[in-house]
């Protein structure tokens, strides 16, 4: 059976472990069929937001660090380096479908500042009238834990809100939500629906993520509850094939839905 979504302004969210091979450098092929496929949604009138990881792993990668710093200073330096290169290749590759990008860097005060929230909202909304698909990031390097979202799936989820999005995609290095940890409980079956977060289905999500990625299903759980109770519908998908994009808006039974409440 096929579900039904609406999906006129949809938020696209990957993390490190799709966007980069084990080296740590960048999967190009695949950020090439993500970006190709983000610019066709955008062409056939869809308004479309990437929220983009791997700022850190390019930097290091760029700078040919092997080890990652532990130290803050050079965490939020290497940020730097990275998400300028990120956004280069990001402009250079949608450049050769016709894309505008532009980029926006996010801290955790634009939920609390109202004139900076309502800042944000317009300058999302105008990007999306003109066509343009925004690329969003934690603003790494002035992020003290104050105001730091501390995880690109929840930011994902606040992106959600501020864009009124119908579907949030959370694009992973798994097919969705597991009963339990697959990584480590062969017989875990995977949940196709879920009409509500429950205590239940927060546990189901405790075991610890992969090395590369930094929430594990802790986080894409709690962003999943913060949009779908703001309307959206929220799926988990595995993002080592982009087209599941397509599968996905066309209502295949594709990764967890996570029913947003209307
Ligand atoms: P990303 O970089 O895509 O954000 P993460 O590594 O942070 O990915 O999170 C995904 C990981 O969460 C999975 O690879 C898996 O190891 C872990 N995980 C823990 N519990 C579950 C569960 N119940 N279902 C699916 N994955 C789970």
């Amino acid at each position: 059976m096929k579900r039904n979504l609406k999906s006129d302004t949809v938020v696209i969210k990957v993390g490190t472990s799709t966007l980069t091979y084990e080296t740590g450098k960048l999967n190009l092929k695949r950020l090439d069929v993500l970006s190709r496929i983000i610019a066709d949604l955008q062409n056939s009138g869809k308004r479309v937001v990437l929220v983009s990881s791997g700022a850190i792993g390019v930097g290091m990668s760029k700078l040919g660090l092997a080890v990652r710093p532990q130290s803050v200073k050079e965490k939020q330096a290497i940020a730097a380096v990275g998400q300028c290169e990120l956004m280069s290749i990001y402009d250079r590759i949608f450049s050769e479908y016709g894309t505008i990008v532009a980029q926006i860097l996010l801290t955790k005060d634009v939920l609390t500042n109202k004139e900076r929230h309502e800042n944000i909202v317009n300058t999302f909304n105008t990007l999306l009238e003109k066509g343009i698909v925004p690329i969003v990031n934690e603003n790494d390097s002035i992020s003290i834990d104050e105001i730091k979202f501390g995880d690109n799936d929840t930011l994902s989820a606040l992106v959600s809100t501020l864009v009124d999005a119908d579907t949030l995609i959370i694009l992973s290095d798994i097919d969705g939500l597991y009963n339990k940890n697959p990584r480590e409980f062969s017989d875990a079956c995977l949940l196709h629906t879920v009409e509500e977060i429950t205590d239940e289905i927060e546990k189901m999500a405790s075991g610890a993520g992969t090395l590369k990625g930094t929430g594990g299903m802790i986080t894409k759980i709690s962003a999943a509850k913060m949009a779908t109770s703001a309307g959206c519908d929220v799926i988990i998908a595995n993002g080592s094939d982009p087209h599941v994009i397509y599968e996905i808006l066309d209502g295949n039974q594709i990764g967890t839905l996570f029913k947003g409440r209307k």
